[in-house]
């Protein structure tokens, strides 16, 4: 018996026989709709069912991936080794001076609308982003000027070694659209986040909704329908991602079922019947083309998880000798 299938055995002994899923196929989990199968599957709605998860998977040297609503990943067409635990845990509790604790499987929009119509201001920009809080913290998720290090003060963390420790926001190192413990990507044992605590002040009801409003219509207008990861890279320090791709002439490029936006080009999208291999493959091409034109690399801000036959994403794609051609052509 291996370690996967001896802790499918200790989950069934826990209690969690009826919920535990074996090579549950991740495409069903996931925004782009893509991602082979998981070795073991759980989803927890109770943060000690979490916890007793995490810990026996680790103790027993099988891999964990969280995931929260699975909107900015990319899961290889291999899946998943180990278990991937999905997180519903979504209580929370806010005191009468705007200190907010939730839970971190709660999805950040539909908390968002709650502090709108409540009247507490911080969140609003972020009425339309999908997946959970915690997925926002890792990513330090962000919309048309808030950022989620903007409103953390601290978070309550399942940490590699198995303590439970809260720690403030400084200790997250946040940065634009990443923390530490997205930096902690790759490694076999990442901290898990539990809980944060968020900073809100009071604000006036309608001008809250109104602005509600005003950042759900320009979401509409700008965001292309379809299954996807959201942005697919991140902003260079001069230029938007979205805006190199365009001036690149790979708006609508496609590589299999997977597609450049015709709508906006950082979004890829699966078209139909994508591949996690596709879609890698279109990133490559997209960043190759890019570097050539302008000598600017784009880093992908949609995370590559599971089990990927070739190397880690960064390390596949050098900027080796481009860079010559981008003196050539001119950015408008
Ligand atoms: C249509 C669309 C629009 C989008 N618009 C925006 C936008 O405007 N701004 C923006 O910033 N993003 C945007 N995104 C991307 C995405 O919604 C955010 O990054 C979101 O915060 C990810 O949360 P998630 O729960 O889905 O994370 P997942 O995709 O489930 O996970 C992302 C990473 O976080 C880790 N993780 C998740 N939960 C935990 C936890 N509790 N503890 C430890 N690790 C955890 C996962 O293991 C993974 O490494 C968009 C995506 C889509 C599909």
């Amino acid at each position: 018996m291996n370690a996967v299938e001896r802790l499918a055995e200790t989950l069934r002994r826990e209690g969690y026989d009826s919920r535990l899923r074996v090579n549950e196929p991740l495409a069903c989990h996931t925004s782009f709709c893509i991602g082979g199968p998981a070795d073991l599957f759980l989803e927890v709605k109770e943060q000690k069912e979490l916890i007793q998860c995490v810990r026996l998977a680790w103790q027993m040297g099988v891999p964990v991936l969280i995931l929260g609503g699975g909107t900015n990943i990319l899961v290889a067409d291999r899946g998943v080794r180990g278990l991937v635990l999905v997180n519903k845990c979504s209580h929370l509790s806010i005191a009468p001076d705007g200190t907010l604790h939730v839970e971190a499987g709660k999805p950040l929009a539909e908390l968002a609308r709650w502090c709108v119509a409540e009247g507490w201001a911080g969140l609003q920009w972020a009425v339309g982003i999908p997946g959970t809080v915690g997925g926002a913290v890792v990513g330090n998720a962000g919309a048309y000027g808030g950022y989620m290090s903007d409103v953390v003060r601290s978070v309550k963390l399942l940490l590699p070694s198995g303590e439970v420790r809260e720690v403030g926001a400084e200790a997250l190192a946040f940065g634009y659209r990443t923390s530490a413990l997205k930096r902690q990507s790759g490694q076999p044992r990442r901290a898990v986040v539990l809980e944060t605590t968020l900073a809100l002040q009071r604000g006036d009801r309608e001008a809250l909704a109104r602005e509600a409003e005003r950042v759900t219509a320009l979401r509409t207008q700008r965001t292309p329908q379809g299954p996807c990861a959201g942005s697919m890279f991140k902003r260079t320090l001069q230029y938007p991602a979205g805006f190199l791709i365009e001036q690149a002439g790979l708006k609508g490029c496609c590589i299999g079922g997977a597609q450049v936006s015709p709508k906006h080009a950082n979004f890829f999208m699966n078209v139909g019947g994508a591949t996690a291999a596709d879609v890698r493959a279109l990133m490559e091409k997209v960043q190759r083309e890019v570097w050539l034109a302008f000598a600017q690399h784009l880093e992908p801000e949609v995370e590559l998880v599971g089990d990927w036959e070739a190397e880690p994403f960064e390390t596949v794609y050098t900027l080796g000798e481009a860079g010559s051609e981008g003196e050539k052509r001119r950015l408008r």
